[in-house]
């Protein structure tokens, strides 16, 4: 049974109620968590005051920054550990996993690094006056983190979030919590005063929505769907509270004829299957010139049909869903496609060892999918690729900003020149070019444009978006 983490010591929710984990490779539940409430928030909130107030606000950036480098090496350590429970809790294949818990010490070491380089800066004013800018943390921040990764998600945000001075309260998703969880605790160990971190799970609806309403939360970073996005962001309107929003996207492969193909194919299968296509910067359309639209199916959908998919623990390509609902959804893109004449180029397999109660879905490749179409529109949030063909630049920028999002775009050719024009007219928060999320660096800035979200989290950048600037002007005469 899971607690809360509240002032480094574990506590039970005032609900008295827990709610069941599922491990998504059999469906069979094998723990429990607290079903959090609005008083549960309450306390988290006090006792992230209460440490800034006397703790935190105190210490210097370079402190900070010790313990984030010692929470760092506390995670590589217990990498292995940390990897198991991420795998069971959200399904995830071996390697998966294991790079989460990588990527969570890389955000440690990078955020630790960076907070003692945050600083204002001297301006040019009036004869008579100094004038300065002083980069102040929000103070209590608080973070609403979605399933799909856990570990990297509390890394780049809670890491920033300490790194600018906050001290923080997540909210994980209730389907995956038990990583960070055992974070908190290893933080705990490693010296971070009691409130600095503190951890509420249970149900968005409920305790998601208590923190994004609650007076002492003064800043919100919130990583999840749209539809919640907007929520979380009407509830911080009431009282004008900053929040910075890491939504969706319907993400786009472009390829034109001059591509190398051979880079161009393993990188677009990996960039829709990875986590079982639960990626927000999923590659989950695929453009492609008209001139070589066919032989590059015809190689994609040998790819595709190759693909093993089966439990976490067995390390294949792809691992099952998160939970049941979501197969569900996936599913019921695929009767849309069905009934609407997609055609399918081909799907993976789903091994035999597979458990009937997991939540499998086998990787699919479809074509000719019309713009317009919602498998050409909307987050499936599976492992299924839209594919369909282009003219010439202008019909790829068409298609490439004829959705609601904007986080990521791949192009992929060789001319200097398209390149350039490409990442130029697409609308997207990062833009790759013969390559898709250049291996995830913590140091390269994220977000979205449009539905995709506002404010950027990872790197340097996301130090202003934890902090706010006061200018201070001095008259010496
Ligand atoms: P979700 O929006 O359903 O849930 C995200 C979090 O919000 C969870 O912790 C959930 O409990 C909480 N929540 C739900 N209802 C709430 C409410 N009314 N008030 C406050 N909090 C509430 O998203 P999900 O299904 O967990 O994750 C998938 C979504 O997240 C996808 O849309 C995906 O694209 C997006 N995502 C975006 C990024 C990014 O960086 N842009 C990264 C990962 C996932």
């Amino acid at each position: 049974m899971q607690h809360h983490f509240i002032a480094n010591a574990p506590a039970r929710s005032a609900s008295e109620r827990t709610i069941p984990v599922i491990d998504p490779s059999d469906g069979e539940p094998f723990d429990a968590i607290q079903r959090g409430t609005a008083d549960d928030i309450d306390a988290a909130v006090h006792a992230a005051r209460q440490c800034l107030d006397s703790v935190w606000s105190r210490l210097s950036a370079a402190e900070r920054g010790r313990l984030l480098m010692r929470l760092a090496a506390k995670v590589a350590e217990h990498g292995e550990e940390l990897a198991a429970i991420e795998q069971r809790d959200c399904g995830k294949p071996t390697r998966q996993a294991r790079a989460d818990a990588q990527a969570l010490v890389r955000y440690f070491e990078f955020y630790a690094g960076a907070c003692d380089k945050l600083h204002g800066e001297t301006l040019p004013y009036q004869e008579g006056y100094a004038v300065f800018t002083w980069r102040e943390p929000h103070g209590v921040t608080g973070h609403v983190i979605p399933w799909n990764y856990p570990m990297q998600i509390f890394g780049r945000s809670v890491g920033g979030a300490l790194a600018a001075g906050n001290v923080c309260v997540v909210k994980p998703s209730e389907d995956a919590c038990l990583s960070l969880l055992r974070v908190a605790q290893l933080a705990a160990e490693c010296g971070f005063p009691a409130g600095a971190i503190n951890i509420v799970t249970g149900y968005g609806h409920e305790v998601g929505d208590a923190l994004a309403r609650h007076p002492g939360i003064d800043h919100i970073s919130f990583t999840g769907s749209p539809r919640v996005g907007t929520l979380i962001q009407q509830a911080a309107a009431e009282r004008h509270c900053p929040v910075t929003l890491e939504l969706g996207g319907k993400s786009p492969q472009i390829v034109f004829e001059d591509a190398d193909l051979e880079a161009v194919l393993p990188t677009v299968v990996n960039a829709i299957v990875q986590n079982a296509g639960q990626t927000c910067s999923a590659g989950s359309r695929l453009l492609v010139q008209e001139s070589i639209y066919e032989p590059l199916l015809e190689r994609l959908g040998e790819a595709f049909a190759a693909l093993r998919v089966g439990p976490a623990g067995l390390d294949l390509d792809v691992g099952p869903l998160i939970r049941a609902s979501q197969q569900q959804r996936v599913w019921d893109f695929l009767s849309d496609a069905q009934h609407a004449g997609i055609p399918m180029v081909a799907q993976g397999q789903v091994v035999e060892e597979a458990p009937q109660s997991g939540f499998y879905q086998a990787p699919t490749l479809l074509r000719d999918v019309p713009v317009t179409h919602r498998l050409a529109q909307e987050e499936v949030f599976g492992p299924v690729l839209a594919a369909m063909p282009f003219k010439d630049e202008a019909h790829a920028v068409q298609l490439a900003n004829a959705t609601r999002f904007g986080l990521v775009t791949g192009i992929w050719t060789r001319d200097g020149g398209r390149q350039l024009r490409m990442a130029r007219h697409v609308k997207s928060g990062q833009v790759f070019i013969n390559n898709y999320g250049a291996g995830g660096g913590v140091e390269l800035p994220f977000g979205g444009v449009k539905s995709s979200g506002y404010g950027r989290e990872k790197g340097f950048e996301a130090l202003y978006g934890f902090t706010t600037l006061k200018t201070v002007a001095i008259r010496h005469g």
